[in-house]
């Protein structure tokens, strides 16, 4: 769990519940423990510019070259992972061939909950709780769109990343943390690791 900013401590009890261990990542020597990475939601401005000055930028780059290492952003997380970045561009990894439009969805709808039909978690709907959420604007041939809201991804993939412009976190759902776990476990296999 990046441990910069943000909803850490709700999303290591989801991840608890999905049946997973997680610890905090602030340096860079934390990367050796852990076999993913979720970036909480908050602000990307701040959350770029203090990885970058931890040296986490370069080193997750370097990991993920490496093989195979999945990585959740969440809101603020999926500015950090977008390629592109419509507004002020924070520095950040890049990973995911998206444009992604900062604070997109206005003043009114600022903040909003909206139950989200995201087939790959099954039938029951997920509660999403958007706040200055970003939006995708463009999704690159490598990227799978899960979940869609007024006609925009909200949720994607992209090989081990994961993206959602709302904070599964603040739900009791822990639907999101299971399958970004099982994602986890799967890149593991595929390393020959377990
Ligand atoms: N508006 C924030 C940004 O642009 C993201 C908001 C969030 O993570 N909840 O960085």
């Amino acid at each position: 769990m990046l441990a910069i900013q943000g909803d850490v401590r709700e999303h290591m009890r989801h991840i608890q519940r999905a049946g997973a261990e997680s610890s905090l990542v602030r340096v860079v020597r934390d990367l050796e423990d852990v076999q993913g990475l979720i970036i909480p939601g908050g602000e990307s401005t701040t959350i770029g510019m203090l990885m970058d000055e931890y040296g986490l930028i370069d080193a997750l780059r370097e990991r993920t070259q490496r093989g195979p290492f999945p990585i959740y952003g969440t809101c603020a997380g999926l500015i950090l992972l977008a390629t592109t970045v419509i507004g002020k561009s924070p520095a950040r990894l890049g990973l995911v061939d998206i444009d992604a439009s900062r604070n997109a969805f206005g003043r009114q709808l600022a903040s909003f909950e909206v139950d989200l039909d995201i087939p790959v978690l099954g039938r029951a709907p997920f509660p999403a709780v958007f706040i200055r959420a970003p939006q995708i604007q463009r999704l690159g041939r490598t990227v799978t769109p899960l979940a869609w809201y007024r006609g925009q991804a909200v949720m994607a993939e992209a090989g081990p990343y994961l993206v959602s412009a709302f904070h599964p976190e603040m739900s009791d759902d822990v639907r999101i943390h299971q399958y970004f776990v099982e994602k986890v476990r799967r890149s593991l296999t595929v390393k020959g690791v377990s």
